[in-house]
């Protein structure tokens, strides 16, 4: 059984590409076979694992327009057990050039049905935009995952993002779960971080994970190293976070079965 599950969320910087890598690392590093799929145009997700872009053959972009076989953009990582599609800033132009082509939002879908059965875990990391790369990615995936930044307005947007999903249930794929709501940067410092939390929780109640990421200065120096927070520092507190995360995903999958 494999699963795809798309991190998503069209505000900006409230960690999706910190949950994608590391959220793939730590399931790799508990045994389990994962893709990694970057479809934002940014390619924070290729370059936070160390890949070099100049280096990159084939990316999503290739695979999403010019029909390239996902196998062939799949880059090995330093984690084993964890493969990235990597992106790079050609895909900025994919939002366009999508728009004219036959079912244009089922591109992703049918890619990654093609490699889908070699992994246990196929996480897309999202860009911060409800357009066309989203929608594919909400349309290939089994359940979506909402990274929720621990901030004022932390709600706001969200009934955009979940309309978007519900479209999407409605006329692309019927069977879209939300994976969870994950709480992030929270800043054990101030009250806020707690308003916030029973906010969220009085809204998505138990779609809410146990696990709360805090803010964690090595969380975000990792990248700049090329590195996944487990091989960075695996003992910082960031690194045990995300490894309860990752448990708490495989263990809600285990329930469900
Ligand atoms: P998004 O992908 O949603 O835009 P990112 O994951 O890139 O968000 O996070 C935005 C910024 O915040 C990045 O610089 C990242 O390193 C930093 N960051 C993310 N999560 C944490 C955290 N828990 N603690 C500290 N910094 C974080
Ligand atoms: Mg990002």
């Amino acid at each position: 059984m494999s699963k795809i599950i798309a991190i998503a969320n069209q505000k900006g910087g409230v960690g999706k590409t910190t949950t994608s890598v590391n959220l793939a690392a730590c399931l790799a590093s508990l045994g389990k076979k994962v893709l990694l799929v970057d479809i934002d145009p940014q390619g924070n997700t290729t370059s936070g694992l160390g890949i070099n872009k100049a280096d990159v053959s084939n990316c999503i972009y290739d695979v999403l327009i010019n029909e390239v076989h996902p196998q062939e953009a799949m880059v090995e990582t330093s984690v084993p057990g964890l493969f990235v599609i990597p992106a790079t800033i050609q895909l900025a132009g994919a939002e366009i050039e999508l728009v004219p082509t036959i079912s244009r939002e089922l591109r992703l879908k049918k890619s990654l049905q093609m490699v889908k059965n070699q992994f246990d875990y196929v996480l897309i990391d999202c860009p911060p935009s409800l357009g066309i790369l989203t929608i594919n990615s909400l349309t290939a995936a089994d359940s979506v995952l909402i990274p929720i930044q621990c901030e004022y307005y932390a709600l706001e947007g969200l009934s955009q993002l979940l309309n978007t999903v519900r479209l999407v249930q409605k006329h692309l794929n019927t069977t879209l779960q939300i994976e969870g709501v994950l709480l992030t940067m929270l800043d054990a410092r101030t009250n806020l971080g707690i308003q916030v939390i029973e906010e969220v929780k009085k809204y998505f109640q138990q779609k809410v994970y146990q696990t709360i990421i805090p803010r964690n200065v090595r969380l975000s120096e990792a990248p700049s190293h090329g590195q996944a927070i487990i091989t960075y520092d695996p003992r910082s507190k960031g690194a045990e976070v995300y490894l309860e995360l990752a448990k708490e995903v495989i263990m809600y999958e285990q329930a469900a079965r």
